[in-house]
């Protein structure tokens, strides 16, 4: 059994029940569980009152940071880290923008997906993130869901893949090209066999599995209702999908299915608590409200719906309607970046921003709420209920992010706050399942330089083979 203990955080945020801020933050790990969570002083008194009062194996001195639970991204396309730029730079909607990728995914192979993986998850601990749930939804040239499981293992954090899929190419109406989409029959062996290898519902899992058929633009409805039927067999096995993303989707599912995207959902089971959707971006009041009756899960994704002018998600909205909401990066292509803490902070400001049917508004949405979704949020939309905030019995998952250097100088009226009103920054510290990950900013287990090189190298090849730039 290993014993860490921090201490002298400036502020320790709890996110528990009563949203305790500590000021001279403590907290004591074993192993991969927090056992306590106080003031410095509480913790060490804490420590000497233990049956074996050993003195801890780690001592962290976290004076001149803030210390939060680690951050959960709950909607991502890692894959993409390696067409990031293509169609953001001079702008495009979504169909326009997926229409010029898919060729160019088209040309992915194993190792690409191992490797931007890795990348992808690397940049993302670098931000704060500790659990992220990944949406991969092509399989090309033997790619498979277990070369970013791989991925998530070697940079130690905690993963929710998703098994996605497409399976309703051009020739049958869909958006993508036929040779990217897939059988349902392979499909749905695949996602039993990922379920029956990787799913672990144990109270601290370091992965769960979820199904993901990508979007009602992509998949059949038979594959829709057999995925969310396969799903259910399993305990804690989540549904996930791209929903209410566009206008244009809206009007693709009338003209396809005569209904709305939630409507459309509803009719292949697709609302309640084991689901969540990404976007949902242009939802009618009907649907907020049937969207928080049913207890499904939205993640928000603030900078790709800005990138790809799909609109603004009305978040504040779904919150006063007890919806669940959590927050990811999506893209990476889309966004273009893998930075939780930053996608925090363009949460907060665009749901400030005025459009039609909502007046501006600058307390729409705090930076203290931007951190719940991106924490509590996060956990919940997961059905996790071991992760999200620091407490004793929690995982041993937290970050602490420096505010005694020249990004927050003059911001320290508020610490907790200026972690997002602030250019947001790299984190400090980031200790995941007990394991410190990342310490004085530095990923502790990883060369960084070889693999931005190999993935550059994949990303050239692939963008060459698809005959861009
Ligand atoms: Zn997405």
């Amino acid at each position: 059994m290993t014993t860490l203990f921090l201490k002298n955080a400036d502020v320790l945020v709890t996110m528990d029940a009563d949203r305790r801020e500590i000021k001279d933050g403590g907290l004591v790990v074993r192993d991969n569980v927090i056992q306590a969570v106080g003031t410095s002083h509480e913790v060490e008194a804490w420590l000497a009152g233990q049956p074996d009062a050993l003195p801890p194996d780690r001592t962290i001195n976290a004076g001149g940071t803030v210390v939060l639970p680690g951050l959960i991204n709950c909607h991502h396309h890692l894959y993409q880290t390696l067409t990031r730029t293509v169609g953001t730079g001079g702008g495009m909607v979504l169909f326009d923008w997926l229409k010029t990728l898919y060729p160019i995914w088209a040309e992915m192979d194993s190792e690409a997906v191992h490797v931007s993986a890795k990348v992808g998850l690397s940049e993302m601990v670098l931000s704060g993130a500790t659990t992220v749930a990944d949406h991969l939804y092509l399989f090309p040239n033997g790619a498979t869901l277990d070369d970013e499981i791989r991925a998530a293992q070697e940079v130690r954090v905690r993963f929710h893949p998703t098994r996605g899929s497409m399976s309703l190419g051009e020739s049958q109406g869909g958006l993508p090209p036929d040779r990217v989409c897939d059988s349902e029959d392979h499909i749905l062996k695949d996602s039993q066999r990922v379920i029956e290898r990787f799913h672990d519902p144990e109270p601290y899992s370091m992965l769960r599995i979820a199904l993901a058929p990508c979007s009602p633009f992509s998949v059949t409805t038979d594959l829709m209702r057999e995925s969310a039927e396969l799903a259910r067999h399993y305990p804690l096995v989540n549904l996930h999908t791209h929903l209410a993303e566009t206008k244009d989707e809206d009007r693709f599912c009338l003209e396809m299915f005569g209904m709305r995207p939630v409507e459309y959902a509803e009719s292949v089971d697709w609302l309640g608590e084991d689901v969540w959707f990404a976007h949902m971006v242009h939802p009618n009041q009907a649907e907020i409200k049937q969207l928080g009756h049913t207890h499904t899960g939205i993640c928000h994704c603030p900078t790709s719906n800005m990138i790809l002018a799909s609109g603004i998600a009305p978040i504040r909205e779904m919150l006063d309607n007890r919806v669940r909401v959590a927050l990811g990066v999506d893209g990476s292509a889309s966004n273009d970046g893998n930075h939780m803490l930053g996608e925090a902070r363009q949460a907060m400001l665009l749901q400030r921003v005025g459009w039609p049917g909502f007046e501006s508004r600058a307390d729409r949405l705090s930076a203290r709420e931007a951190l719940e979704l991106a924490t509590r949020g996060g956990a919940q939309v997961l059905r996790r209920d071991d992760i999200g905030s620091l407490e004793p019995g929690k995982a041993a998952d937290f970050v602490a992010f420096r505010i005694d250097d020249l990004t927050h100088a003059g911001g320290l009226s508020d610490p907790v706050a200026t972690l997002v009103t602030c250019t947001p920054s790299r984190v400090w510290l980031s200790v995941i399942n007990g394991r410190i990950i990342v310490e004085d900013s530095e990923l502790q287990a990883l060369d960084l330089g070889s693999l931005i090189e190999r993935h550059n190298q994949i990303s050239r090849g692939m963008l060459e083979r698809a005959g861009v730039g």
